[in-house]
């Protein structure tokens, strides 16, 4: 009953009940790392904090609920979270990935498994001729972002989704910017969605974590078998720090939206600014798809750069602003600003940056649930000043 309610009733219910001995109605943190056996083998389900925890459980089935998947595993970092999936692959293996990724992805991507031997093709997805030149026999996963980072660039899951299924290759969006809010990737034919839960759905700069839904039980009981055998579990603190933050997942994102259009329009009319990247912005290349798959709410995420094209008048902007603090990460209930050169990317090396577009002139805003006319003049006088 619970799991075919309306998205804004799931994140507040989906797959919780109330404590069963107390009624509390939130679930009790379980500080514990293990739990008693009547008899050996003979116990409740729970038997080793790494293997299974209760509080973990509640999180990882409000998951299930909100991205429309048969299971949810709850990781110690998005990057633990992305790390898992890896560890489904072997030498020799390919994969095809978008050539605008979280930093961090593509440095384990670059770092760990290309020295194990992996093949990535890290490639413009919507080229339809040239992703389909590079599926070959060995190709294992195909692993997208949409929107990615910085650059708000847009991978049509749909589309992507026909190719993959034809294939037989497995399919994973890192859902982590959009939030099952505004796009749920299984729905869409995704095979794995995955969510650095330190941004959106812990929602407020508080915790990191990361998450994978999964739409099939037995590749959720494959990456579950995983999850349990390397390690990388949430603790059941910040479990229960990010199962609070979804039940306001709804209330925020849709704030987040509103605000964002607001700070993107204002960019994009401002005399000193040259390109906005923000999918609600008509100007923006791939707006039709950005209105069907993100069903016109567009996100908290806006990135941009300067006519005058000058690395110092982004620094410049970056440290009169008062209001959004400089700081990596984003996400939260607070405005943040980056400059993903400097920062956010700094580990893609700068030939590859300046390649695929992030350029020294940029600025990557996390725009918050403050009041707009005070984030508003926040970015004029630090832009005027
Ligand atoms: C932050 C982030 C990650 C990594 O998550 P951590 O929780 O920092 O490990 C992965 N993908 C995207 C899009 C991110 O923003």
């Amino acid at each position: 009953m619970k799991n075919q309610v309306k998205f804004n009733t799931q994140v507040i219910h989906g797959g919780q009940q109330h404590d069963p001995t107390t009624g509390a109605v939130m679930p009790p943190i379980y500080h514990t790392s293990t739990f008693a056996q009547s008899s050996p083998g003979v116990h409740t389900g729970y038997e080793y904090s790494r293997a299974d925890n209760p509080t973990r459980t509640a999180l990882e089935h409000a998951l299930e609920s909100i991205e429309n998947g048969a299971r949810g595993l709850a990781f110690s970092s998005g990057l633990a979270a992305i790390d898992c999936v890896m560890r489904l692959l072997k030498t020799g293996d390919e994969v095809i990935a978008m050539d605008d990724l979280y930093g961090g992805t593509y440095r384990l991507f670059t770092r760990f498994y290309q020295e194990i031997g992996i093949k990535f093709h890290f490639i413009d997805i919507n080229d339809t001729d040239l992703f389909l030149s590079k599926i070959n026999a060995n190709t294992r996963l195909v692993w997208i972002e949409t929107p990615t980072n910085p650059l708000m660039k847009l991978a049509n899951i749909e589309a992507i989704a026909k190719i993959t299924k034809q294939h037989n290759i497995l399919f994973a969006v890192d859902n982590t910017f959009a939030t099952p809010y505004i796009q749920k990737p299984l729905d869409l034919g995704a095979d794995i969605v995955m969510h650095s839960a330190t941004k959106y759905l812990g929602g407020h700069s508080d915790v990191i974590a990361g998450a994978l839904v999964i739409k099939d039980e037995e590749l959720g009981a494959k990456l579950h078998f995983t999850q349990f055998a390397t390690g990388a579990t949430l603790g059941p603190q910040e479990c229960f720090l990010v199962l609070r933050g979804i039940k306001t997942l709804h209330l925020r994102v849709q704030r987040h939206c509103e605000n964002g259009i607001k700070v993107a329009e204002f960019l994009e009319n401002h005399p000193l600014i040259d390109k906005v990247y923000y999918p609600g912005l008509p100007s923006h290349p791939q707006y039709e798809l950005a209105q069907k798959q993100m069903k016109d709410k567009f996100g908290g995420m806006v990135s941009f750069t300067f006519k005058s094209k000058a690395k110092e008048d982004a620094i410049k902007f970056l440290e009169k602003l008062q209001i959004f603090t400089l700081a990596e990460s984003l996400g939260g209930v607070e405005s943040l600003a980056n400059h993903p050169a400097l920062m956010t990317h700094a580990s893609i090396p700068a030939d590859k940056r300046a390649e695929i577009g992030i350029t020294d002139d940029m600025v990557r805003l996390s725009v918050g649930v403050e009041d707009i006319e005070d984030l508003l003049a926040d970015v004029q006088q630090s832009l005027e000043g």
